[in-house]
């Protein structure tokens, strides 16, 4: 079943087209993660989905409802943003409790509610708190419990852990995904990091110049990118010249080897790369341009290999997937 469905979606500003016409059905509770470059139309979609845009042209139904032309509070949705946007001179407890004021809930069953739901993102300790004495992550959790304290059918996140270091950034991926399925509702998040993306989503769509180039689950955008674009925005692809067409193979599915075989491809190593259980090495394949291949450290240090040797690279048939043109 499809919670929400983008009909011929369209945002133009002026001249410039943000979101071109795109369909797509988001099924109902999922994560899905809006993945693309910078200005190819993710935040556009995001907010004509929470209202906080008009939409230049086409639909956007949720739960069967047309919710096109509905303002943000009337739609089911809730939104959090990049930079939580709370409300600074107000404690923890009262920013989750913020919409509930405006709907005149009385306060002592506001102030529960809001309670209920700092304890859902362990934030019950800061009730009393302002955002001011919070670290960005404990300000991003008082931001999710506000978020869903008007229980929404879809949860919209706008680049949520891209304020965040590093590290943090990780153990909140594994929160937001844990919470979602707890939540049991459909997450939509946008994000540009590959990473983030393969980790958490249950479906990618790639987003590119304002149309979506492919969705699926991240095994099958990872492992059958159809396109150039999306096998090299992936990351961890080859995409390689051949006389049919280009293909793309997985940098892991390389194999180097310091004898010439038959039908092996030759290469010159430029930079060996250290990645803690991985090595990359990078080689000039001549015509073919450069070649990546990932290599286990133990694969690696048994057989070394220096800048500026020639080696000989081998794949399996299976593991070149070819692109559309
Ligand atoms: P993303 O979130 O993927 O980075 P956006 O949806 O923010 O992309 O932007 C898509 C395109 O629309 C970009 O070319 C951007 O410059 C343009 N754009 C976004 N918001 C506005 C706006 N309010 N006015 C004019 N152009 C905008
Ligand atoms: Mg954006």
């Amino acid at each position: 079943m499809s919670a929400l469905e983008l009909i011929a979606t369209t945002k133009t500003y002026g001249e410039i087209v943000a979101v071109d016409a795109i369909d797509y059905k988001f099924a109902s509770g999922t994560y899905s993660c809006l993945l693309g470059p910078s200005g190819c139309g993710k935040s556009s979609t995001l907010r004509m989905i929470a209202g906080h845009e008009t939409v230049s042209g086409g639909d956007i139904i949720l739960g069967g409802i047309n919710i096109t032309d509905l303002p943000p509070a009337a739609r089911g949705t809730a939104m959090m943003f990049q930079d939580y946007a709370l409300f600074p001179h107000l404690s923890v407890i009262d920013n989750v409790a913020f919409s509930q004021k405006m709907q005149g809930i009385q306060k002592a069953t506001r102030r529960a509610r809001a309670m209920e739901l700092l304890e859902l993102v362990d934030m019950q300790e800061y009730a009393e708190r302002i955002p001011d004495q919070l670290s960005g992550g404990q300000q991003q959790r008082v931001a999710l419990a506000r978020a869903l304290i008007t229980e929404p059918s879809i949860l919209l996140l706008d680049e949520p852990l891209s304020a965040l270091d590093p590290f943090l950034r990780i153990k909140m991926r594994a929160e937001l995904k844990k919470l979602q399925r707890s939540l049991g509702i459909s997450f939509i998040h946008v994000t540009h990091s590959q990473d983030e993306a393969l980790a958490l989503a249950d479906q990618i769509i790639v987003m590119n110049n304002a149309v979506i180039e492919q969705s699926g689950s991240p095994m099958e955008v990872f492992n059958k990118p159809n396109s150039e674009f999306v096998a090299k925005f992936i990351g961890g692809h080859n995409v390689l010249p051949t006389d049919a067409g280009k293909i793309a193979i997985r940098t892991d599915r390389i194999k180097i080897q310091k004898d010439k075989a038959k039908g092996s491809m030759s290469a010159i190593i430029r930079d060996v790369e250290f990645l803690g259980s991985t090595v990359n090495v990078a080689m000039d394949a001549g015509s073919r341009g450069e070649v990546v291949a990932s290599v286990t450290d133990s694969i690696f240090y048994n057989q070394p290999m220096e800048i500026g040797e020639t080696v000989f690279l081998k794949w399996n048939k299976k593991d070149a997937h070819r692109l559309a043109e």
